[in-house]
């Protein structure tokens, strides 16, 4: 930069030589009309300023920034090329013009108080400031202005050279602009919202947090396409944006989460509720992307400031397990914070790490209990259990952390530990000379429908040298029939594998009778609830009796589970039930008990 005002001096230097020139012209003017012997001399100095004035043109013509001089009335005395193109005019033409010539009248003051600071205080100044460009567009511009000396160190005017940093500019404050936005949507991110959580509730002493988190999101990113799911989020985003009051506060967090932030009156709870139907709605209204229809539901949480959290993290955290409330009660609704749900989501968080850190360290255990011949007691199979205890050792119930894998996720890797474990175990005992038996293992339908899960099958049938039709795969009703028909080809893959499939909880759900005819199934299995009343209450006589009957008619096998009383069995075992399973012969044991049960006749 020192070069730059070396550059505006230089300039300045003959500009002064220039005005003293110019003075000259004037006295020689008189001259030549008192004296006709001055008028050589004076013809000789006219010369010599033209060419002076050429050649400083032809400097200030090199220089590719805005440049000229002003007089001490901040007159323009040259302007060069540059500054020409810029304003669209001849050089020439603005000798003798005045920025008001050249600017809006509030733009001209502010150039010339600064060239008169410039004047008075006989230093540089350098400064950034705002052009109005002839065409209307305002770009910046990076000015250095200097004062220009006389021979006897009188002012006598400024020199400037400009240089347009409107690109420079737009970079910085795109810069600034990303810092704080989210690029997909335009909305605050993350990042603002730390920054402006603070002022925002100084400013606002209430006001709720609305956590919003789409429904079925994912569905349309995995099976559409992201460039659908990030059109969707454009679209969503713009209408959330008419939604909000100008004092709100809109953040995108991340994925499909969203936070707002918005200050409450004194008619707060229906005005929220109102405000969060509104989002609702707007959220809920059909998009359309390429021609085709897209429709999302939302699930809104909502915490209030002070109460429910008076600093952003606890605010947040409210918010987010309300809104995980909302999506537990069955999506597309609104749920207030509640301190009760705080404790329910730290038991919950506690499960989740523990489910985390057993995968890590392998603290998964299975637990086999063995199916049995009705008639005979003799073991025909074992069932597969998943077992998971805390820190402290204590065991936490299946029906509590299986749920917490598939809310988190972690159902598919703790799904693949089961398989790999359990074959590897029946593996094991077919080493040992128990071919006969048929383990089952459970798969919940987030793994079941899972990529590849039917190549990992088949190359883990490979790896163990486990055959296909030693092995029973257990899924419930609900998943079977959620989608019948989407299912049909991966059960035809697993049964090409050789590999039975069960219906697991049979007679909970509701199950399609054409559906149970076309799918590849080889066992149902009679739940638990049933058999509890087993032999005296009708209804769970009548239910079984069916089961049984259905059973026979499309040529399934069938297992009773539960069974814990010889009546129970009794009662099964004439019914024409093949197979029990229950506290009666055992409870499901490690697999070392589980081996000390295999008779040696048992053996093929
Ligand atoms: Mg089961």
């Amino acid at each position: 930069m020192s070069s730059w005002v070396l550059a505006a001096f230089v300039l300045g230097m003959p500009a002064a030589f220039w005005i003293g020139a110019r003075r000259a012209d004037h006295a020689m003017k008189r001259e030549r009309e008192a004296s006709e012997s001055a008028r050589t001399a004076a013809l000789a100095a006219v010369a010599q300023l033209r060419l002076l004035q050429a050649h400083q043109q032809a400097l200030m013509d090199s220089i590719d920034d805005l440049a000229w001089l002003k007089d001490t009335d901040c007159r323009f005395m040259l302007v060069n090329r540059k500054f020409g193109e810029v304003f669209n005019l001849a050089p020439e033409s603005l000798i003798g013009k005045s920025d008001y010539d050249l600017s809006p009248p509030d733009m001209a003051a502010h150039y010339q108080a600064h060239d008169r600071m410039v004047m008075t205080s006989r230093q540089v100044e350098r400064t950034e400031e705002e052009i109005h460009r002839p065409d209307g567009e305002i770009g910046w511009a990076e000015t250095i202005k200097v004062p220009v000396f006389g021979a006897d160190g009188e002012v006598v005017g400024t020199a400037g050279i400009a240089r347009d940093i409107t690109l420079r500019k737009r970079y910085q404050r795109e810069v600034e602009f990303l810092a704080r936005h989210d690029p997909l949507t335009g909305l605050f991110n993350r990042r603002h919202l730390e920054e402006q959580f603070e002022p925002f509730a100084a400013r606002h002493p209430r006001f709720a947090a609305l956590f919003l988190d789409l429904d079925n999101f994912k569905l349309i990113n995995d099976t559409d396409g992201h460039s659908v799911g990030d059109e969707l989020l454009r679209q969503l985003a713009s209408r959330l944006k008419g939604e909000i009051d100008r004092n709100d506060l809109l953040v995108r967090l991340g994925g499909d989460e969203f936070l707002l932030l918005s200050p409450l009156g004194s008619d707060s709870p229906e005005a929220l509720d109102h405000l969060a139907t509104r989002l609702e709605g707007a959220i809920g209204t059909p998009y359309e992307i390429g021609g085709t229809k897209y429709v999302v539901s939302s699930s809104i949480g909502i915490a209030v400031h002070p109460e429910h959290g008076r600093d952003r993290q606890t605010l947040i955290k409210h918010a987010d397990i309300a809104m995980y409330e909302a999506k537990k009660k069955g999506r597309n609704r609104v749920c207030w914070f509640e301190e009760a749900l705080a404790s329910e989501t730290t038991a919950r968080r506690r499960i989740e790490l523990r489910i985390r850190d057993a995968l890590k360290e392998n603290a998964f255990e299975l637990h086999y209990q063995p199916v049995n011949d009705a008639r005979t007691g003799r073991i025909v199979g074992a069932e597969a259990l998943l077992r998971l205890r805390d820190a402290q050792g204590s065991p936490i119930s299946p029906a509590r952390f299986i749920p917490i894998a598939e809310q988190t996720g972690l159902i598919e890797q703790v799904g693949e530990w089961v398989l790999d474990t359990g074959l590897r175990q029946l593996a094991a005992w077919r080493a040992e000379g128990h071919l006969n038996l048929r383990l089952a293992i459970n798969i919940s339908g987030t793994h079941f429908g899972s990529p590849r899960f039917v190549e990992r099958l088949s190359s883990r049938l490979r790896e163990t040298g486990v055959p296909g039709n030693a092995l029973e795969l257990e899924l419930t009703e609900g998943v079977l029939m959620a989608d019948a028909d989407g299912n049909i080809s991966t059960l035809a893959r697993i049964a090409a594998l050789g590999v039975a499939l069960a219906v697991d909880d049979f007679g909970t759900g509701y199950s399609s009778l054409a559906y149970l005819k076309q799918l590849p199934i080889h066992r149902l299995k009679i739940d638990r609830s049933f058999v509890q009343g087993l032999p005296v209450h009708p209804g769970d006589i009548a239910i079984t009796r069916s089961i049984l009957h259905l059973a026979q008619t499309f040529g399934f096998e069938v297992t009773a589970e539960g069974v814990e009383t010889q009546a129970q069995l009794d009662f099964l075992r004439d019914a024409g039930c093949p197979a029990v399973q229950g506290y009666l012969f055992s409870p499901a044991r490690a697999a070392a008990d589980f081996a000390a049960l295999l008779a040696p006749e048992f053996s093929a």
